[in-house]
């Protein structure tokens, strides 16, 4: 079992952030600015690839809603999905990371 879902069954501990049926959020143990948070779906998909429209929605709209409730609305924060080697993945469990409270610069390396 991966280590999100892992999370998601309460085996491992999380700092949860919000939870449905489909969806579960939480802060990332490793945070790289005053914000940082990760928003799953439930139920194991490995990457962006095999993701359907539906849980692609709900994920970015809960990212969008708890960006705001930590105080992100007025100067932004950095959405990202990292997929694969190449994307930077490093656990196969589909998330996306919201990072903000810093200004964040661009392009990635
Ligand atoms: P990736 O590199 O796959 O895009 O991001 C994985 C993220 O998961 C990293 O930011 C890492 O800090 C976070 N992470 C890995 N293990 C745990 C854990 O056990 N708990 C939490 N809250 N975050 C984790
Ligand atoms: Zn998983």
């Amino acid at each position: 079992m991966c280590i999100f879902c892992k999370i998601i069954e309460g085996s491992i501990p999380c700092q949860k952030l919000y939870e449905d049926e489909e969806v579960l959020a939480f802060h990332d143990v490793s945070p790289q600015g005053p914000v940082h948070f990760l928003v799953i779906p439930k139920r194991h998909i490995p990457h962006i690839l095999e993701a359907e429209q539906d849980i692609l929605g709900n994920l970015l709209f809960r990212a969008q809603k708890i960006a705001g409730a930590l105080g992100c609305a007025e100067k932004g924060a950095r959405f990202v999905i990292n997929c694969k080697a190449d994307g930077g993945q490093t656990v196969d469990h589909l998330h996306i990371h919201v990072i903000g409270g810093r200004p964040l610069s661009w392009p990635p390396g």
